[in-house]
């Protein structure tokens, strides 16, 4: 066959093969769909109208958006119960007062000044894409893109995790700047003048998690790092 034609067709393959794949995903979140309306829904009718009008979520979570840590799954709560933050590597950043879009800043300053949640937890977990880039200076992330900006917020945690001595591979180092980068997460809420007021009042806790989806335990952070602020931990997930 003619080299050209040979491209062609293998591209048009390609395409189809994108296309089907695409149409059978959309098809299953279609179905789950009709499973949850005439499930879930109908069960469960009188409690989803009244959360139609008002949200009280005692609990904020800051989780990654790995598609295997799903707050609502591992936490096995309902519609209504967590205020959940999703971003890459589950990282708090600094409080800062510019111009840019501080998405997730924005929705902890919601939970916590118009929600009045009681509890902010910081749940980490095993094998994160976004750590894993930041310790292994991955050459798929760009430069000038936007990923490898946010991951500088995780830096101090690298930083922390390279200094130390008993940490042989690297996969122990990538492990550790997991459960390391919660904790400085920890302290960044802290800087969140909104935050700190209520912690130091008492009427909210700071917590630190870490899910090891390889083994299916949940861990807590300060358990670990003994040098995450004690004072802003509560020990009670
Ligand atoms: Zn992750």
């Amino acid at each position: 066959m003619n080299p050209m034609l040979m491209e062609y067709w293998l591209l048009r393959q390609r395409i189809i093969l994108k296309f089907s794949q695409e149409e059978s995903m959309i098809e299953k979140l279609i179905k789950g769909y009709d499973r949850f309306r005439n499930g879930y829904f109908q069960r469960n009718q009188a409690r989803l109208e009244a959360l139609a009008l008002e949200q009280a979520p005692e609990v904020a979570m800051v989780s990654c958006c790995d598609s295997r840590v799903d707050p609502g799954i591992l936490f096995d709560v309902e519609p209504g119960e967590i205020f959940s933050i999703r971003n890459v590597a589950n990282l708090v950043p600094p409080f800062e007062k510019n111009g840019d879009y501080h998405g997730t800043s924005a929705a902890l300053e919601f939970a916590v000044t118009c929600l009045q949640v009681k509890q902010i937890v910081v749940l980490g977990h095993a094998n994160c894409g976004g750590i894993r880039a930041l310790m292994e200076n991955d050459d798929a992330i760009r430069s000038d893109g936007f990923i490898d900006s946010w991951m500088q917020i995780a830096t101090p945690a690298k930083k922390e995790v390279l200094a130390r001595s008993d940490l042989d591979t690297a996969e122990q180092q990538k492990d550790a700047c997991e459960k390391t980068a919660v904790s400085y997460s920890l302290r960044n809420l802290m800087t969140h003048p909104w935050i700190r007021s209520r912690v130091e009042k008492g009427s909210l806790d700071l917590v630190g998690c870490y899910y090891d989806l390889r083994s299916g335990e949940l861990i807590e952070v300060d358990e670990i790092n003994a040098s995450t602020p004690k004072g802003s931990v509560n020990k009670g997930l």
